[in-house]
């Protein structure tokens, strides 16, 4: 929550320090159009490379893509810290930085208040769940899922019914402020009316709760197949919450151990079948945050993945985020085709047992992949062992780290001596220049547009949509977009006070063309997500195709028809992508 006040005073700066101004203090800039341009401090510049923009607050270079708003252009140029930027900038613009310790407090009373409201709507939609005819529709359907009544009642689920006004009403009538129930995402204001009416329609409500048991947000399933399958409402320090975890932290000490699944549902089903040391991330992928929360139980942590390409390239991102806080994750991947929950349902959970049982460090299944595309020539030896020394510089854990830079080594001939000197330690400071990398315009577009139109946020919500954007910065900051929502720009770089992310937003904001209304832009983003889905089929039928002259190679039919089976299924999966529109 200090966040929060640290924020307000960084706006306030940013209102009253031009960032022109502050700029050419440093380095003469001449106009452009709207922008300015000037010589560029960081890199050897001979001509004018770096613009400003007054009405973006935002700096960038074209070349060396240095850029960043006026907090990023001080801790570069005078090479200080992200808090030594702000105190020098707070006394410029003569902004008490006590400010900050105010606001706690009044942070608190408004965060109880949430909460209160968030447990009364709670109890509202259990009870429009067991109560209604509606909801006894909805209770029929978890029951054949597999979700009792008794774990119906254990974890408070709900249901919002269909009609347009039934929580507003009842909100009204508490005499609790509509605007409040909009900040926290439950109702949506009328355009060109005055009133409000209910975001959650004719959905399964899941209450989410934080590690103390206290109502911060709601999951909503569709149960007439509307679309978005899941929506979730604003999230009370949503980073670091994990579905189930209020119930399961216990089990999680007790067993040594924490299994990670995807959905409410996947939960539940684990839950209800014994396995109670798990926790949902609710779709979105794991977090620093969650790391932190989950080593304060364990420092084992097995993932469950569903079998397809998209979840083993999360399994790489979690290495990423985990390793740097001391955790080992390990990985268990489905049967093709198979969530969690739908593995119980069927009344597999010995064999899911046994799955957690064998499950295996996702770094030693990295190494194996790399093996693998090496063999396959599918990319060099080099480029195969920088991607796990990247990944190994990052681990926390000596003994581990010198025993998987022997195993590397092993598996790759290479000696010790190289590996070592290929890892970075103290990721920071990677080079400017060398570390630019091309991105791909549609990224770009989507980013750009959810930007001037935050609302549009919600339409691309599904669930692993994101998993169709290729690694980068800009992924990193979608993603922080789909989980948090976005209100401006300035927070947003604020949350990303390392260059490289600053970076790419600078760039995307001041290349690509404006979008001149949300219309357009909302063909625009359904364009791009299209375009991006292509080419992951496309990239998913290339590895198919591999996978089959291998099989055909061994002489292994079995798999050679099951390949060509999936790769019939991607050629339709393309053909409806492309006849979508
Ligand atoms: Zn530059």
């Amino acid at each position: 929550m200090k966040n929060l006040s640290y924020e307000s005073v960084i706006k306030e700066i940013k209102r009253r320090l031009s960032i022109v101004s502050l700029i050419e203090a440093y380095l003469s800039l001449k106009r452009s159009g709207k922008n300015f341009v000037g010589i560029c401090p960081f890199h050897d510049d001979k001509n004018p490379s770096l613009h400003v923009s007054e009405e973006k607050g935002l700096f960038h270079c074209f070349s060396c893509g240095a850029g960043g708003d006026i907090f990023g252009f001080m801790m570069r140029y005078n090479n200080i810290s992200f808090p030594e930027a702000i105190a020098e900038l707070a006394k410029r613009a003569d902004v008490p930085l006590e400010r900050q310790y105010r606001a706690p407090a009044r942070e608190k009373s408004r965060a109880n208040a949430l909460f209160r409201i968030n447990s009364l709507i709670c109890k509202f939609y259990h009870k429009a769940l067991l109560e209604s005819q509606e909801g006894k529709e909805a209770l029929n359907y978890l029951s054949a899922r597999g979700i009792s009544l008794e774990t119906v009642k254990e974890f408070n689920l709900g249901y919002a019914p269909s009609s347009w006004d039934t929580l507003t009403r009842i909100l009204d009538a508490k005499n609790i402020p509509l605007s409040m129930a909009e900040e926290i995402g439950l109702v949506i204001k009328r355009q060109n009316k005055d009133g409000y009416y209910d975001r959650f329609r004719g959905r399964i409500i899941f209450p989410i709760k934080d590690v103390d048991g206290k109502v911060v947000g709601f999951g909503g399933r569709t149960v007439s197949g509307e679309e978005p399958k899941y929506m979730k409402s604003e999230i009370y320090h949503k980073k670091s919450i994990l579905y189930g975890l209020d119930r399961s932290r216990d089990y999680i000490r007790r067993e040594k151990h924490a299994v990670v699944v995807e959905g409410y549902m996947d939960f539940l089903s684990l839950f209800r079948a014994g396995i109670r040391n798990a926790v949902a991330t609710l779709g979105t992928s794991l977090t620093r945050e969650h790391a932190i929360i989950l080593r304060r139980y364990t420092d084992k942590v097995i993932v469950v993945f569903d079998g397809d390409e998209a979840g083993k390239k999360a399994a790489l991102r979690v290495l990423v985020v985990f390793l740097p806080e001391g955790l080992k994750p390990l990985m268990v991947i489905l049967p093709e085709g198979h969530d969690p929950a739908s593995f119980i349902f069927e009344g597999r959970q010995d064999e899911f047992q046994k799955l957690l049982h064998s499950a295996a460090p996702i770094l030693d299944f990295m190494i194996e992949r790399n093996m693998r595309s090496f063999e396959e020539q599918k990319t060099s030896r080099s480029a195969a062992v920088k991607e796990i020394a990247d990944v190994l510089s990052k681990m926390k854990d000596t003994i581990e780290r010198s025993y998987y830079i022997k195993k590397t080594g092993e598996s790759f001939g290479v000696r010790e001596d190289e590996l070592l000197s290929l890892l970075k330690f103290g990721d920071k400071l990677e080079g400017r220049i060398s570390a630019k990398k091309p991105v791909n315009n549609d990224e770009r577009l989507v980013l750009k547009t959810l930007l001037k139109f935050p609302k549009l946020v919600d339409y691309i919500c599904e669930d692993d949509l994101i998993d169709i954007f290729p690694e980068n910065e800009i992924k990193t900051v979608l993603e922080h977009i789909i989980l948090n929502g976005f209100d401006d720009l300035s927070s947003l770089l604020f949350k990303f006070n390392d260059s490289s992310v600053q970076e790419a937003i600078s760039e995307v904001v001041f290349l690509s063309d404006d979008v001149p209304d949300e219309a357009t832009a909302w063909k625009l983003l359904k364009d791009c997500i299209r375009k991006l889905k292509l080419k992951r089929v496309e990239e998913n039928l290339r590895v198919v195709r591999i996978k089959i002259d291998r099989a055909i190679a061994e002489k292994n039919n079995l798999l050679e028809e099951k390949l060509i089976k999936e790769y019939r299924d991607l050629i339709q999966e393309q053909k409806n992508i492309r006849g979508r529109d």
